[in-house]
């Protein structure tokens, strides 16, 4: 589609395969990563997206080679998981403040392109475990709790400027991010899950390609989660 895409946290899993699609899909597909490598074919960019900063100057170099950013993926997350009267200051801030602040961050950065363009679409990734709570997730569910707040609240900022924020919410994609769940939490989540299996990245990639498309252009401030209905409802 010939687009400037920006895809934060694109060296694996669900933001690699997201560039992937993009370029795949013929856009000029950029990828913020802080280790590892971009998908071949797609420009990376290093940037930890806690240090400020850092994601102003990733989204200027992309552009330089690819022009504005007219698509925006905030993709980059962690957990720490522990329960809360083990969880130190420093787990709870650095989830926050890489899935919270790094979104924010990568967002005021990709708008500054998008408001003079008067187009862009931004969707943001959060958890359908921010909705549904998870014990020893009190920091990563907060964060992912707040994705949908932020995106609301730039809806309204940036409507009439022809640009739209959505948020995808994944349930439990197969990814690094899961491999290392004890197989009894796996089981427990199938459980609350009607489809009753972990979902793939290409599962949040179609849900991602269409909310960032064409024919999404009047879908904004929406949470669409691709959870195989773990959460339903929430
Ligand atoms: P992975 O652990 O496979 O990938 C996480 C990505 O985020 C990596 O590219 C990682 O970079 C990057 N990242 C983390 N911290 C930083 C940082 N400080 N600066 C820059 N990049 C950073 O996870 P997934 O692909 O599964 O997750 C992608 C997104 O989807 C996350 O936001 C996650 O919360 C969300 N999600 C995932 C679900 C799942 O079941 N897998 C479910 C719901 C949501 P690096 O390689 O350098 O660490």
């Amino acid at each position: 589609m010939n687009r400037s895409v920006f895809v934060t946290g694109g060296n694996r899993g669900i933001g690699h395969a997201v560039a992937r699609a993009f370029a795949d899909d013929g856009d000029r597909v950029a990828v913020s990563h802080r280790t590892g490598s971009p998908p071949e074919g797609v420009l990376g960019v290093r940037a930890d997206v806690t240090e400020p900063g850092a994601l102003e100057r990733a989204l200027r170099e992309a552009e330089e080679a690819h022009g504005p950013v007219e698509v925006l993926v905030a993709n980059a997350g962690v957990t720490r998981d522990r329960p809360m009267l083990r969880m130190s200051d420093e787990d709870f801030d650095e989830v926050l403040r890489t899935n919270l602040t790094g979104s924010f961050a990568a967002v005021r950065a990709a708008v500054r392109s998008m408001l003079p363009a008067r187009r862009g679409r931004i969707v943001l990734v959060s958890s359908v475990l921010g909705f549904l709570g998870a014990p020893g997730q009190t920091n990563y569910a907060a964060s992912k709790a707040a994705l949908p707040g932020l995106a609301r609240s730039l809806a309204w900022e940036l409507g009439d400027r022809g640009i739209t924020v959505n948020v995808v919410a994944p349930g439990i994609i197969a990814t690094d991010m899961t491999a290392a769940l004890p197989d009894r939490r796996m089981g427990e989540v199938m459980r609350m899950t009607p489809l009753g299996r972990p979902g793939t990245v290409d599962d949040v990639v179609a849900a991602v390609r269409f909310l960032a498309g064409e024919e999404a252009g009047y879908i904004t401030g929406a949470v669409l989660p691709v959870s195989g209905g773990l959460g339903m409802g929430l």
